[in-house]
C-alpha cells in the first residue's frame, strides 16, 4: 500500500457528490462511528433555519478536499447515478487499490 493512503473502514460509506456546473463527481467518506458522534446534535436542531446552521457547521469534505453542502446547497448534490469518466481524478487517487474499486460501485446514467 502506498504511503498516505487509508483503507476506508468497511463500516464506512462512499458517498458521491456531484458537482452540478462542471459535471464532476467527488467523493466522500461517510465514517459510521463519526455520524453516531455527530447526529444527536443535527437532529436535536432540525427545525427552520437552525438546521441550515448545523449542516453549515458541518460540511461534507471530499477526498480532494473541498468543502460542500450537499443537503444545503445547489452547487453540489449527493448522486449513485453517473458514469465512470465523471469520477473527480484527485478524489479517485486518495483511494487505496480496494476502495478504488469500491468507487466503481454507482449506477450508469441511463442511455450511456
Ligand atoms: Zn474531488
Amino acid at each position: 500500500m502506498a504511503a498516505g493512503k487509508e483503507p476506508i473502514p468497511s463500516d464506512a460509506e462512499l458517498r458521491f457528490i456531484e458537482a452540478v456546473s462542471s459535471g464532476t463527481v467527488h467523493i466522500a467518506v461517510k465514517y459510521g462511528t463519526y455520524d453516531i458522534a455527530r447526529s444527536p446534535q443535527v437532529s436535536a436542531v432540525s427545525s427552520g433555519g437552525s438546521a441550515f446552521i448545523a449542516l453549515a457547521l458541518h460540511p461534507t469534505v471530499t477526498r480532494c478536499g473541498r468543502r460542500t453542502f450537499p443537503q444545503a446547497e445547489k452547487d453540489h448534490q449527493g448522486t449513485d447515478r453517473f458514469s465512470d469518466d465523471q469520477l473527480c481524478a484527485a478524489c479517485y487517487r486518495t483511494l487505496t487499490p480496494e476502495d478504488q474499486e469500491r468507487a466503481f460501485e454507482h449506477k450508469q446514467p441511463e442511455g450511456a
